[in-house]
């Protein structure tokens, strides 16, 4: 699984911006950000067909992923919710599907949807997302459910929650954490530690954002970028060298 990719919440909520939209996605496949993070939640669909458009024709080079809303994730409504996604996103399969939160539906038949899929070719691995250590481990404790790849789960520079117990957790037994809201939705990007950095080695502060969570082990980060330029910034994180006074200032600014 590629270790950095593109989100696309709020992507397909403005026409205005779709072109930009649709070209940063394709700019970022270009510059090997291959993997495209979606739901069946944004934009009600239209987000799916937004990126159906900007991989038309590329599919194979995309790790696609998208994800159940969980009001759909009964064990029949997680297979006829995929089959909706993979028609918005025109193509036979998804490379990872997740169930979006935990939600009222017996976990167990989700679970149970999720190996029919992966049995079927229509998914290749699945996952969860927003699944605490406690809710994760019963995942991992049904039958089949330590199989679950992934769980995305909100990380940044400024959010480091999931550092306590899930992330070693998930370390020691191979379970990928897919960091998602890198930037804390931007606000990062204004916060003085993060600019003054930038500013240091004259780089965007979205790629000193997105550069610290590809320094952590077992994580890989989706950032979302809805420019060109914007999908730049993100592709400099792999080659950005955090100096020992760069990290130390991140945690000065949030681990006190
Ligand atoms: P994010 O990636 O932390 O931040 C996105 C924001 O940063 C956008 O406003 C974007 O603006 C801005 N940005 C990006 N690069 C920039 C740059 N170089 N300069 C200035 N601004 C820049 O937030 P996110 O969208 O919440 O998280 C990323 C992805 O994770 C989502 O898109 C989605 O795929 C996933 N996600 C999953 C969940 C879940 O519950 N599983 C929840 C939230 C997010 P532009 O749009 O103008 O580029």
């Amino acid at each position: 699984m590629p270790v950095l990719g593109q989100g696309t919440w709020r992507m397909a909520e403005d026409p205005a911006r779709r072109a930009s939209e649709i070209e940063a996605l394709r700019l970022g496949l270009d510059l090997g950000l291959t993997l495209i993070d979606t739901a069946e939640m944004y934009g009600q669909g239209a987000t799916e067909e937004l990126v159906a458009e900007a991989i038309a024709g590329r599919r194979d080079e995309v790790f696609l992923v998208s994800k159940v809303w969980p009001s759909n994730a009964s064990r029949r409504g997680t297979i006829e919710a995929c089959e909706r996604s993979l028609r918005r996103l025109q193509t036979d399969r998804l490379d990872l599907y997740l169930l979006h939160w935990p939600g009222e539906h017996e976990l167990g038949g989700t679970i149970e949807a999720f190996l029919e899929l992966v049995e079927t070719g229509k998914i290749s691995h699945w996952g969860v997302s927003n699944f605490g250590r406690r809710e994760l481990a019963d995942v991992v404790s049904r039958p089949g459910g330590d199989d679950v790849h992934v769980d995305q789960m909100p990380y940044s520079a400024s959010r480091r929650g999931i550092e306590a117990e899930l992330l070693p957790w998930c370390r020691d037994r191979g379970i990928v954490v897919m960091a998602y809201s890198p930037l804390d939705q931007g606000r990062l990007l204004r916060h003085p530690a993060v600019t003054t950095i930038a500013e240091r080695h004259g780089v965007s502060p979205a790629t000193v954002g997105t550069a610290w969570v590809l320094l952590q082990d077992g994580v890989n980060v989706i950032p979302k970028a809805g420019t060109p330029e914007h999908v730049r910034a993100t592709r400099a994180a792999v080659d950005f060298v955090f100096e020992q006074l760069d990290l130390e200032l991140l945690d000065e600014a949030f681990l006190a």
